[in-house]
């Protein structure tokens, strides 16, 4: 019970002041000026506690607040009589008492089915919308309010964004203060205590918008979650009539406004695992689409397109690691307007060569200036705007680091901690896919290049070759082919063993490589028999080569591990020019009777074809034209 002044203990004698105590009915004094001086526990429990030294026309709406005499007003879903009665000059006297001839036992059943289907619709809800629009229809009618709004707060800003109102003029928008300095919602969002104003119009602190529509009576009460996050404010308005609420229906939105908060904060949790789940299928497609690409561009490209469905992506990069050299070579650079050229720094160097050398994750929220400094960030062109938030983490299998990628926008507060979790399950299956593009390219390399002498092979010496035969034809260039076989390597086999004639077969190619050009094309055309294409040679030049070849070759034995083992060979020479064209086929099968001849003719020495057709020195010059043999 609240404290009477001392001038009215004075005036008011015990006994009076126990009855006041143990009444039923409200009992309120007022001083002369019709402020609080005493309330009794009913009234309190009807008006609330902390009245004492408020104007009486704060609490009650100005029709309970005539002259002396007996006023019938309605709070809320309640009617109520409240008789007025002077002090003797002292101040008045108000009795506060539930009108008798309204039903309370039907209002109550009423009002408590209503509160009923308020809780039911609240937990049975599942999006935030549906909640809110439910809440703010059913709390209206509940304490018989003629509008209401579910102003939400966006406590990261810390302001009212958005939200539901019903009945409300529609210019009023969401019925929320935009500053500190008007609203008396401020105290809800500093203490989450529920704010009952039952004249709104002399409220000092009331948004003039309000005022202007008439309100005249607010309840608000908090909707928060079970720790304390305020999600919003749930209000209700008496607009345009002489109206209030009672202390009653403030305890019952109070109940309402926090059974919203726990629905509200289901919906959130309901709404992030479906978005949660939904992640996970887009990260289950990407993963398929990432493990199909072979080609790095390709893969690149499926890594990018999957950051970006699963998360803000203003820029993306991929850099890979190259352990041999210690570097970083950034092989994917985009943002919204395209590529940009890659990079190559040092280990460490940049955001993602940190990234790579600690093994970390990194999430920058906000970052400034001075941290872009420490990673050496820059612009990718000259109107990029620097991105404020960033996500970077390594791509590893197990034990071997793969790279690192990184994810960028340019607003701050893009990316939670959840959308790290991501990418680092994105970049785990990226470091995969990286490693398999790896291997595949090894295997192809495997499909050209031939294992023991490592040379190319027959097959890829065909591809190469064609091309370069086109190129020939196409500019009128001189091109040759040598074509030579080990002799008697069986022999050698037989003698030294099987892999001894290995390291000869490797050593012969080595040799080859090192006495040719870089341009001439060497392959290992089969056993023992190798080929060599040499563009720009004519078959004069080409004749010289092959005999240099054979003299090295055969002047200067292999080391093996059973000693050192002498090796001759055999050479067919000819050339694709104006005398002799055709296709690559027809040029070694030309290459490879003189071969055939060079065999027959005693082994070690070299036999141009064109000896064969023209005589002795194969000059082609004097002699007629023959095309395809
Ligand atoms: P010729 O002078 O007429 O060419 O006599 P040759 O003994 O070199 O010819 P032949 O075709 O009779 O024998 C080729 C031998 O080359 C037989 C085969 O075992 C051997 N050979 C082919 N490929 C390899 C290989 O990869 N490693 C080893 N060690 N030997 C091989
Ligand atoms: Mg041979
Ligand atoms: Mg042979």
């Amino acid at each position: 019970m609240n404290q009477p002044s001392d001038d009215l203990l004075a005036f008011i004698p015990d006994p009076w002041a126990a009855i006041m105590a143990a009444s039923s009915d409200g009992i309120i004094l007022l001083d002369i000026e019709d402020r609080v001086t005493m309330a009794n526990p009913a009234a309190a429990h009807m008006l609330g506690d902390g009245m004492v030294g408020i104007p009486i026309s704060r609490i009650l709406p100005p029709a309970a607040l005539g002259p002396d005499g007996v006023t019938q007003i309605r709070l809320g879903a309640t009617d109520f009589i409240i008789r007025r009665s002077p002090l003797g000059g002292q101040g008045a006297l108000l009795m506060i008492q539930i009108n008798p001839h309204a039903s309370v036992d039907q209002l109550r059943a009423r009002h408590e089915q209503k509160l009923h289907n308020l809780l039911m619709t609240i937990s049975s809800a599942l999006d935030t919308p549906t909640i809110l629009e439910r809440v703010a229809q059913l709390a209206m009618e509940l304490v018989g309010a003629n509008a209401s709004s579910i102003p939400l707060y966006d406590a990261a800003r810390g302001l009212f964004s958005d939200g539901w109102i019903i009945n409300m003029p529609p210019d009023i928008g969401i019925v929320a203060p935009l500053t500190r300095s008007v609203g008396l919602v401020w105290d809800l969002v500093d203490t989450q205590t529920s704010i009952i104003a039952n004249n709104y119009q002399s409220e000092p602190r009331a948004i003039p918008s309000l005022v202007h529509a008439g309100v005249s009576a607010v309840i608000a009460v908090p909707i928060a979650g079970i720790d304390r996050t305020l999600f919003g404010v749930l209000a209700v308005y008496q607009i345009g009539r002489d109206r209030g609420f009672t202390r009653h229906d403030l305890d019952q939105l109070a109940v309402i406004g926090r059974q919203t908060g726990i629905a509200i904060q289901n919906a959130r949790l309901y709404e992030e695992a479906l978005r949660e789940a939904d992640r996970r299928h887009l990260l289950y497609a990407a993963s398929i689409e990432i493990g199909a690409a072979l080609d790095p561009e390709n893969l690149y490209q499926a890594i990018h397109r999957a950051a970006s469905r699963l998360m803000s992506c203003d820029s993306f990069s991929i850099a890979l690691y190259e352990e041999e050299r210690k570097e970083i070579a950034h092989v994917y650079i985009a943002d919204h307007q395209g590529r940009w050229p890659s990079l190559r720094v040092d280990l460490g160097h940049g955001l993602l060569g940190h990234v790579i050398r600690y093994g970390v994750s990194l999430r920058l929220v906000n970052s400034e200036p001075e941290i872009d400094s420490i990673f050496g960030a820059q612009r990718l062109h000259a109107d990029a705007d620097m991105t404020r938030s960033i996500l970077a983490t390594v791509m590893h299998t197990g034990e071997q680091t793969i790279g690192a990628i990184t994810v960028q926008a340019h607003g701050p507060n893009a990316y939670a901690s959840k959308d790290l979790d991501v990418l680092e399950t994105l970049a785990s299956t990226a470091a995969i896919a990286v490693q398999n593009a790896r291997l595949f390219a090894r295997i192809q390399e495997m499909a050209t290049i031939d294992a023991l002498t490592q040379i190319p092979n027959r097959r890829h010496f065909f591809d190469v070759a064609t091309h370069e035969i086109e190129r020939t034809d196409r500019y009128k260039r001189p091109v040759s082919l040598i074509i030579f076989d080990i002799d008697n390597f069986k022999a050698v086999n037989d003698t030294y063993g099987h892999l001894a004639g290995d390291a000869v077969l490797s050593d012969i190619a080595m040799r080859c490589r090192k006495d040719l050009r870089d341009i001439d094309i060497v392959a290992r055309f089969g056993g023992e028999e190798f080929v060599g294409l040499l563009p720009e040679t004519t078959y004069e030049g080409a004749i010289l080569v092959a005999q240099r070849l054979r003299e090295r070759i055969s002047s200067c034995p292999i080391e093996s591990d059973a000693g050192p083992i002498s090796i001759t060979i055999s050479i067919g020479v000819d050339s694709y020019d104006d005398v002799f064209a055709g296709s690559l086929k027809d040029l070694i099968d030309r290459a490879d009777q003189a071969l055939y001849v060079a065999k027959n003719s005693g082994r070690n020495q070299v036999v141009g074809f064109r000896s064969l057709v023209f005589g002795r020195t194969g000059s082609s010059q004097a002699n007629a034209k023959v095309r395809n043999l």
